[in-house]
């Protein structure tokens, strides 16, 4: 089966320097891969996407999310609260009154947001696991995804113990047993987890902060079962002070060196945040080639502070975007994550040195990132920390995930170089087309199926379910 993109006004390729962009300006796509990108003659009765006046990228690759949070926006206990305070006001105090119907209706609105914004594959951290737990979340993720045709990456988050009193806890914020989680890690592998690139589904092994959700002698044995099964390995680390704080007085060493001492460092590795590091973090992490999933809008939204990309790419660490969870982001689309990460590494530059920090070598300025570096951690970066080896760059043998961005808003009109509009200009622009593996997935902004207007009376009334049972 065969399709043609005609006429693209423009291409980005998701390839570093040069080959960053393609002047196309067609693209043809065989049985779900790309054939071809070039002038191109159609073929008889080939069917065409008319792409005049279109920019064409390859589909974002989100690499952390929480997706359960979509119906946790805004929440006013922890909207100007910082990290630890907006965690018990917001996500831990709103765990438990989620049942099957609002943790799926909260998913699927994560999805569609993110479908909207041109991604095709999502990573989703999910920690809504306890003992006993009466409904499957990661079925519900891999089935909500399943039934939009996108890629999803389940992290298996969780705990096996917690800073609190087991007994004084609710049972949502009760941790699991090792084994339980090993044995879920096994169940779900052996269930979801396809190892071929074009896979749409994946799992790997996340428990939700290397520092403190399981003992530091599991953390090891975490690892190693995940090499033994095949997967990867996700978590957050230094998203505040906070982290080096507690890895020096719990054991005398670098959050980063904690998780080289047990083994959670490497190409198969990548951590959400990594906003506060020293020097030597830096160096040990771009040394291993773990990965980076940037989240510029929740870091902040909490007020965490700016990665420093600049510096961790230059170590050797590979760079990806997240959107983060939407209750410490209310504008969860990739389309904004990425048009933040282009501002906010710029802005480094006027940002005040911190002596804790020092020794950087990157300042900002406004020469620090182009649109086609942040593309590039958009798409191809989050493809090799996910280990899809064929999505993520256009070019001829990879997969057609392919978005087709429509700049007809007027925000787009006398715009010079029409290939930066999607990132450049901030705000959601219309997708003419995004395809995943080839399919067709959203079709002039809609994805078929779909009523939002039903979705958002949904939600409406999901958000008030949520708030009586927290006791609002
Ligand atoms: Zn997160």
């Amino acid at each position: 089966m065969s399709l043609l993109i005609k006429n693209a006004h423009a291409i980005l390729t998701g390839l570093p320097g040069e080959a960053g962009r393609h002047t196309g300006p067609d693209i043809r796509v065989v049985d779900g891969v790309i054939d071809a990108i070039g002038v191109l003659t159609p073929l008889p009765e080939e069917p065409l996407i008319d792409a005049r006046d279109c920019v064409v990228y390859p589909a974002w690759v989100n690499t952390h999310h929480h997706l359960f949070q979509s119906l946790l926006k805004g929440e006013p206990q922890g909207l100007n609260q910082s990290l630890t305070a907006w965690l018990s006001a917001t996500p831990y105090r709103f765990r438990a009154a989620f049942d099957e119907q609002t943790f799926r209706l909260a998913v699927r609105i994560g999805l569609i947001e993110l479908l909207r914004s041109g991604c095709a594959t999502v990573a989703d951290h999910n920690y809504l696991y306890w003992p006993d737990m009466p409904f499957d979340t990661s079925e519900i993720v891999f089935s909500e995804g399943a039934a939009l045709g996108m890629r999803i990456v389940l992290c298996r988050g969780g705990a096996t113990q917690t800073r609190a009193l087991e007994q004084d806890l609710p049972i949502a914020l009760r941790p699991e047993s090792i084994d339980n989680y090993i044995a879920d890690i096994e169940r779900l592998v052996k269930r979801y987890h396809d190892p071929r690139p074009e896979a749409l589904r994946k799992v790997v092994m996340a428990p939700t902060t290397v520092l403190h959700s399981a003992p530091s002698s599991q953390l090891r044995e975490m690892a190693r079962v995940a090499r033994r099964l095949g997967i990867r390995l996700h978590s957050h680390l230094s998203e505040t002070v906070d982290y080096l704080d507690a890895a020096r007085a719990r054991f005398a060493m670098t959050p980063v060196q904690f998780c080289a001492e047990h083994e959670w460092l490497g190409d198969d590795v990548w951590f959400a945040h990594l906003v506060k590091l020293l020097p030597e973090e830096i160096a040990l992490l771009g040394k291993t080639r773990t990965g980076i999933a940037h989240c510029p809008q929740s870091n902040g939204r909490l007020g965490s502070g700016i990665a420093d990309l600049v510096a961790l790419e230059q170590a050797g660490v590979t760079i990806s975007l997240g959107v983060d969870g939407a209750a410490s982001n209310e504008a969860a689309d990739m389309q904004s994550e990425a048009h933040a990460a282009w501002l906010l590494q710029r802005a480094r530059k006027g940002m005040q040195a911190q002596p804790r920090y020092a020794g950087g070598t990157f300042e900002g300025g406004a020469d620090a990132v182009t649109i086609e570096d942040v593309v590039r951690w958009g798409s191809a970066g989050g493809a090799q920390i996910l280990g899809l080896t064929r999505s993520g760059t256009l070019q001829p043998g990879m997969l057609a995930d392919i978005a087709i961005y429509r700049l007809d808003d007027p925000r787009y009109f006398g715009l010079h170089d029409m290939a930066i509009g999607p990132v450049a200009c901030g705000g959601r622009a219309a997708l003419k087309a995004l395809m995943i593996n080839g399919r067709l997935i959203v079709e002039d902004d809609t994805v078929s199926g779909i009523d939002l207007g039903a979705m958002r009376q949904e939600a409406l009334s999901a958000v008030r379910t949520l708030k009586r049972r927290v006791g609002l």
